[in-house]
């Protein structure tokens, strides 16, 4: 069984009922719908079909909903795009500003050899400061600011290249001012919250109030949708544990982090913050050009296989995939390579190796003692699996968390709740109807266990439960079992 999940961004490849069902058969755990693009009857047509691929292969899969956030972007620049080359002047501004009769100059046209580039940000002027460098298309294309005019940002061209419509902009070293959460944002996780995404991935997030607003929001909306922060400004990157004290988990956002902070300073970023969210016991899921070069060719590069294979060894809970699922041309194949590199690393590594190492009243709480001694029991006695009767979710996070070799097959009576699971490091979930005797509990879960194969008599399995059914967090007795 593979231990760390996979999330596939769905997209024109992959949106079809027929591509969506073939992702699940080669290992898609999650799917991953990105708001900076679509709308909402798109996204509430491929939920739907998302549902309709699961149910069939009686899946558990977890839909991500990824709101845009703050995204600064190049406004249209017509079909042909824009050259700049390096020494060149530039004037960035929105349309808006330049159609109030600021500049003379329609987008493009040479105005005293400097050449026009509408923005989407309308307070770009008072976020920048002159010698500040923007970046665009993913850092591609580099300015550096020379002066602010007005509402305009004067620039000069320090790497060039050919600025299209839509390209994102990036702002490093500068404090921009918009909120975190915009009102696209609250919109669409109102659409989501509604239509029944599993987590939510709060893009640009700069600091815990950044994940307090969105919780509040989805609060209000009347679901608890657990929060995934995407760490990639340096801001949240200095704000991290405070960031993981409030969110759910965290995405390594390895695109714009790369962008943000140079593509040097992202493995050692990965590495650190895997090794602090698994300490705080929150998801964590790297993400951003795993197999990119599988958008257009069938098998990945060894650099490719190596680094998601690093990120297993690093601890990442899930792996994700963006363009190679979204738009590439081999998105199902895709999948299949992701599942044998992460299953090859799984078993190349010492698997205790992977294992958490808790300090001397390290615990949190009795839940995560009980998890803790059940990880060291399932390894001592060879255990086939560790079965957790988890009603929201957390005692299997908290075993998942410990990495233990066996597998942990999670029950839990909300069909919500199992899709949720379905991100959970080493986790297979199921649902059970609510079965209050304890003892009638573990004879039911045994009788599935065996009537799937995942166990067979005469082998040891753990079992987590809790003697107060019905309350959540209330895990407290472990006990070690022999399949009759
Ligand atoms: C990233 O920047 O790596 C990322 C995952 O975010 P997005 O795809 O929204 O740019």
């Amino acid at each position: 069984m593979r231990k760390a999940k996979i999330v596939c961004t769905i997209g024109p490849a992959s949106e079809s009922l027929d591509v969506l069902s073939r992702l699940i058969e080669q290992g898609m755990d999650a799917a991953r719908l990105n708001f900076s693009h679509g709308t909402h009857d798109s996204h509430r047509r491929a939920i739907r079909s998302i549902r309709e691929a699961a149910a069939s292969r009686q899946a558990a899969v977890a839909i991500i909903q990824d709101v845009q956030g703050p995204r600064i972007r190049v406004d249209e620049v017509g079909e042909k795009g824009l050259d700049v080359a390096p020494g060149q002047s530039v004037r960035l501004q929105t349309a808006l500003a330049r159609s109030g009769g600021q500049l003379a100059a329609a987008s493009g046209a040479p105005a005293g050899g400097q050449i026009d580039i509408p923005v989407s940000y309308p307070h770009l002027a008072r976020d920048v400061r002159p010698g500040g460098r923007i970046l665009i298309d993913d850092g591609l294309i580099e300015l550096t600011v020379t002066r602010i005019a007005g509402g305009a940002v004067e620039c000069l061209v320090v790497t060039g290249g050919r600025i299209t419509s839509h390209k994102g902009i990036n702002l490093p070293g500068t404090n921009v001012s918009a909120p975190t959460l915009t009102d696209k944002d609250r919109e669409d996780i109102r659409f989501g919250v509604a239509a029944g995404v599993d987590y939510v991935a709060l893009s640009f997030v700069r600091g815990p109030e950044d994940i307090a607003a969105a919780k509040q929001l989805v609060a209000a909306c009347g679901r608890d949708v657990p929060i995934i922060a995407k760490i990639e400004r340096v801001e949240a990157v200095n704000a991290l544990p405070a960031i993981l004290d409030a969110a759910d988990g965290v995405m390594i956002a390895r695109g714009d982090l790369g962008v943000e902070m140079g593509a040097e300073a992202v493995p050692v970023l990965q590495k650190r913050i895997i090794v602090e969210a698994n300490h705080r016991r929150r998801l964590v899921i790297t993400a951003t050009q795993m197999l990119e070069s599988m958008t257009q060719r069938a098998s990945p590069t060894r650099a490719e296989a190596s680094d998601v294979a690093n990120a297993v060894f690093d601890g990442t809970d899930a792996v994700m995939l963006s363009a190679e699922t979204a738009i590439g041309r081999y998105p199902v194949e895709t999948v299949r390579v992701m599942d044998r590199i992460v299953r090859a690393a799984e078993e190349g590594i010492a698997a205790s190796a992977s294992r958490r190492r808790d300090a001397d009243g390290d615990a949190r709480s009795c839940s995560e003692a009980i998890c803790t001694a059940a990880s060291t029991a399932a390894s001592a006695i060879t255990a086939s699996a560790i079965v957790a009767f988890s009603e929201l979710g957390s005692t299997a996070r908290l075993i998942s968390k410990q990495r233990p070799v066996a597998p942990i097959i999670a029950f839990t009576p909300f069909e919500p709740i199992r899709q949720r699971m379905a991100l959970y490091w080493g986790v297979t979930p199921h649902c059970m109807h609510q079965i209050a005797q304890t003892d009638e509990r573990v004879h039911e879960a045994e009788r599935r266990l065996k009537a799937e194969g995942i166990v067979k008599p005469g082998e040891r399995i753990v079992i987590l439960s809790g003697t107060r059914i019905g309350q959540p967090g209330g895990t407290n007795l472990m006990k070690l079992h022999e399949v009759p």
